[in-house]
């Protein structure tokens, strides 16, 4: 029977993230907020949304394999929206230039 490795925290090496603010360049990733799934929208006529829209809105995300864009906020640098194409394998980032409109976030 083999036994794992015990592990050495010492020997963890731990890689920050880097991601690219279309106005800072690339940062470290705990000076931003991720702020969700960029492809979602809201209801355009909320009173006329069905229980299933809803339901999609609030509660629905995908999970992909792959480049996924996404909304996040640069909450300790320049405080601006932006969206970020980046890849769930290998967590490389692309800063795309478009602005998200800024709402307050609790
Ligand atoms: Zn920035």
């Amino acid at each position: 029977m083999s036994v794992a490795p015990a592990l050495n925290p010492t020997r963890i090496d731990f890689k920050m993230q880097l991601i690219p603010c279309p106005w800072c360049g690339p940062r470290n990733e705990n000076e931003f907020v991720y702020q969700g799934d960029a492809k979602i929208l809201r209801p355009l006529d909320p009173s006329a949304a069905s229980d299933e829209e809803w339901t999609s809105y609030l509660y629905l995300r995908d999970n992909p394999r792959g480049m996924h864009r996404e909304h996040w906020n640069h909450r300790y640098g320049c405080r601006q929206w932006f969206e970020l194409e980046r890849n769930t394998l290998d967590h490389t980032a692309i800063a795309l230039t478009s602005i998200v409109t800024p709402k307050e976030t609790s």
